[in-house]
């Protein structure tokens, strides 16, 4: 085909056509066809049993924006929900840097180290670091991507923040149906997705650095909000007087926010992932926690209320998606928005002639 830019409008420019690159498969070898996909009852039975393979094979389906395959997810998912809940879920965020793999690293063989299963979830909308790639989380957590009793995923690949918060919500209860006893969903901490981590954890650890003299600059104040417990880590060497310095200021901030729900003060500790100091301590702290959430009936009231918001979340993400993917609607709304733009019809006008236009359909 002739190149568009070869056309006079682009005067001065060739394009010459490329060389024709041999095929990179053997096109000898017989095409293996794909084996077709379990039944939705069949995929559970193996996620009850444990069993990793179909696990994985669920989660795929969960992120897969097919409707086919949607449509057997939700129905995987729904039967896995009364076996679901049984865990103990922990979000864990901090910037890049502050040691969250080596951390989640170490976490997670103490926590394995007490019996029962690990999976470590993740969200990142951003996702450019993974790229969906298995391979980037099982090299950041080395020891554990190893470990017969841990189930590492990679955040599911860029979205939207809402679909990708709800795919890992998802996630959850197919682990939690597979036996998993311990989710560890992380984030980066530099956003938006801590408070969708936050709308789907029973704990949230909030992981800092000391050292720079300013600790408490730049840290947004909804995020120390959300914790419930705040941990320093590199607590190690000559950074130890600094972690316990910030330990101080952290402390010293936190009383300054109200009690929250829970009834449980946020404790502020220090520890080094990676010479692994301190770690016991850090589990002891949520092992405190949720003995006092489980007391209070805090615990139940959270889940309850994360539930109905998981309901809602779902209903606007599908609604917006409906909406926006139809291709009547996109059309109308490209018209429209040039319109809009050329001051030839106002925003609300124009948002309620694509409104009656969807409202119309059916
Ligand atoms: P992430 O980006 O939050 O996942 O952070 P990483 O776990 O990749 O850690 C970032 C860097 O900090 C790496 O070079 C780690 O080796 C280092 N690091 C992590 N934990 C510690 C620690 O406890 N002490 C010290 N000194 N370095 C650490």
């Amino acid at each position: 085909m002739e190149h568009i830019e070869n056309d006079s409008r682009f005067g001065g420019l060739t394009v010459n056509s490329g060389v024709t690159q041999p095929p990179v498969v053997n096109p000898y070898l017989k095409k293996r066809r794909r084996a077709s996909l379990p039944s939705a009852a069949e995929m559970v039975e193996g996620i009850l049993k444990g069993d990793i393979t179909t696990l994985s094979r669920a989660v795929t389906l969960v992120e897969s924006l097919s409707p086919s395959h949607q449509a057997i997810a939700q129905e995987i998912i729904e039967k896995c929900l009364p076996y679901s809940g049984r865990s103990r879920r922990i979000g864990i965020t901090g910037v890049p840097g502050a040691g969250k793999s080596t951390s989640i690293d170490v976490f997670g063989l103490h926590v394995l180290k007490q019996g029962g299963k690990l999976a470590v979830l993740a969200i990142d909308p951003s996702s450019e670091r993974t790229k969906g790639s298995i391979l980037g989380d099982k090299t950041r957590m080395e020891k554990l991507s190893t470990h017969p009793g841990a189930f590492i995923r990679p955040s599911p690949s860029a979205g939207s923040l809402g679909g990708v918060a709800r795919k890992t919500r998802e996630t959850i209860v197919l682990c939690e149906a597979a036996g998993f006893d311990n989710i560890f969903v992380e984030t980066v901490g530099v956003g938006q997705s801590e408070t969708a981590v936050h709308s789907m954890v029973d704990f949230f650890l909030l992981i800092q650095l000391a050292g720079t003299g300013d600790e408490l600059q730049g840290i947004k104040r909804g995020i120390m909000e959300m914790a419930d417990g705040i941990v320093i880590n590199k607590a190690d060497g000559d950074n130890i007087a600094r972690a316990q310095l910030a330990q101080t200021q952290f402390r010293s901030a936190l009383h300054l926010f109200p009690m929250p729900e829970s009834g449980w003060s946020p404790e502020v500790l220090t520890y080094s992932g990676y010479y692994e100091i301190g770690i016991e301590e850090v589990w002891d702290m949520i092992d405190r926690y949720f003995d006092f959430v489980m007391a209070n009936g805090y615990f139940g009231r959270k889940r309850a209320r994360q539930a109905k918001y998981w309901m809602y979340e779902t209903i606007d993400e599908q609604l917006r998606n409906n909406f926006y993917n139809n291709p009547e609607i996109e059309r109308m709304l490209a018209e429209k928005e040039s319109r809009v733009l050329a001051n030839m019809q106002s925003s609300f006008t124009a948002a309620r002639d694509v409104l009656d236009l969807y409202f119309s359909m059916k």
